[in-house]
């Protein structure tokens, strides 16, 4: 198994760990999903308030694994697609707010940043309660209120495991799951969130205590959805068991970090549990950090983000053997950037983007030019050919493949 960069809240170090939903693009006025108003044929959280949408609610049969389409955002380009097997509608580019929101970047770039996000078809939002201890919420919080956006035009989502300081203050006990929550509200300003997401698994707390809390936040209106973020597949489908035994609501997505160097989970594990219990993924750390550019060769810059306090593991990675390895095999990536005409991190998350079972692809940003270019990848996935990706194996040398 690959282990690379850990790229977690808590600077754990190294850890083991189509769908394509690509139906027929829909004609005019059928699935712009973007989130900026205008052509809301079919807004992303299935509201379906536009021309087209559902009139009468006629049960219809579960969607087969294949009937679940991506649509494209008519002014923005974006694509959107099932979390999941749910029926919520989530940009396949999501901004997340690790390091940066609250910490590494002023509250202007950070409402720079997710302006253009939202102005460009992005819906997804991803914080967590520990990001900057509490302070990337807040800031998060703080621009959507002064945006004015409409509630029903995005997707907040956020992780609950590590809240404080005090035993109680972390894990996922009913106690902190409802408490943590509710403090993340708080501090988003918000009435809910979309995606409640457990930040890891927990081994002091019951699954079946696990699962009802989540029922339960669920059923009081916090939040929409639930997930999972760092789970093995045995524990998600103990979680899914769980459920459906007890009637309750099982999750829809895990949050799993997925690049160029940390490959086995996505590809291997979601594709199974997404045809089986329709459990999609939301992936993170598409460029591994920042690894994933061609702006480390051989030397840390001074402004980027090994050089923050706190993140000297970073650094020690960037500098390590393995790190110098990965670095050539980007530098030996460059000529097939430039033959698509784009950069290598482009390149990077349209990698991402082609993978089954793959909702989103969650971006970091320290900048509004860094997202401008990653928005660029979405051309970059159309010219993707299976001999450019075949090419790109060859290159990595660490193609996963199935034990089956
Ligand atoms: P990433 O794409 O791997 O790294 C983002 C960082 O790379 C940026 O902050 C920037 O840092 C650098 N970068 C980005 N674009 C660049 C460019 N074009 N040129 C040069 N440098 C560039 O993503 P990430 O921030 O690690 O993860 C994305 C999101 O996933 C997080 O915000 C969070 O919401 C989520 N996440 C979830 C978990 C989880 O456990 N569930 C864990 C980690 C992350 P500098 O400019 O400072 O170098």
């Amino acid at each position: 198994m690959q282990v690379s960069i850990a790229c977690t809240e808590q600077n754990l170090r190294s850890r083991s760990s189509e769908d394509r939903l690509c139906g027929p693009r829909p004609g005019p006025g059928g699935g712009n999903g973007g989130p900026t108003g205008g052509g809301h044929g079919n807004p992303p959280g299935g509201g379906g308030s536009g021309p087209k949408a559902r009139t009468a609610l006629v049960p219809r049969p579960p969607a087969p694994a294949g009937a679940l389409r991506e649509s494209t955002g008519r002014s923005t380009g974006m694509k959107y697609r099932n979390l999941g097997k749910s029926g919520l509608r989530v940009s396949c580019l999501g901004l997340g707010t690790w390091v940066t929101f609250g910490s590494q970047i002023s509250d202007e770039t950070a409402e720079d940043v997710l302006t253009v996000a939202y102005e460009n078809g992005v819906n997804l939002f991803d914080t967590a309660e520990v990001y900057a201890a509490g302070k990337a919420e807040r800031t998060l919080g703080n621009i959507l209120k002064s945006k004015g956006w409409r509630r029903s035009s995005y997707v907040i989502t956020t992780k609950i495991f590590w809240g404080g300081q005090a035993e109680t203050e972390r894990g996922l006990s009913r106690k902190h799951i409802i408490e943590g929550l509710r403090g993340s509200l708080e501090r988003l300003q918000l009435g809910y969130v979309d995606i409640v997401f457990a930040n890891r698994s927990d081994p002091n707390s019951p699954m079946e205590e696990i699962v009802r809390a989540m029922t339960y936040v669920i059923n009081q209106g916090l939040a929409l959805y639930w997930g999972t973020s760092r789970w093995g597949a045995a524990e998600i489908m103990e979680a899914y068991s769980m459920a459906r035994q007890f009637n309750l609501i099982p999750p829809v997505c895990e949050q799993a970090e997925h690049h160029l160097f940390q490959r086995e989970k996505v590809e291997m594990l979601i594709p199974e549990l997404y045809h089986k219990i329709g459990v999609g993924s939301v992936t993170w750390s598409p460029l591994a950090c920042g690894l994933i550019t061609s702006k480390y060769d051989g030397r840390v810059p001074d402004t980027c983000r090994p050089t923050i306090k706190g993140y000297q593991w970073l650094k020690d990675k960037v500098q390590s053997e393995d790190g110098k390895k990965q670095q050539a095999k980007i530098m030996d990536l460059l000529p097939i950037a430039h033959q698509l005409g784009c950069t290598v991190a482009q390149l990077a998350i349209a990698w991402c983007l082609r993978n089954e079972g793959v909702s989103s692809v969650l971006l970091g940003v320290s900048s509004a030019e860094q997202l401008m270019e990653h928005l660029g990848a979405l051309q970059v996935l159309s010219q993707l050919t299976p001999q450019t990706v075949m090419e790109i194996d060859g290159l990595l040398g660490n193609k996963t493949h199935s034990k089956k």
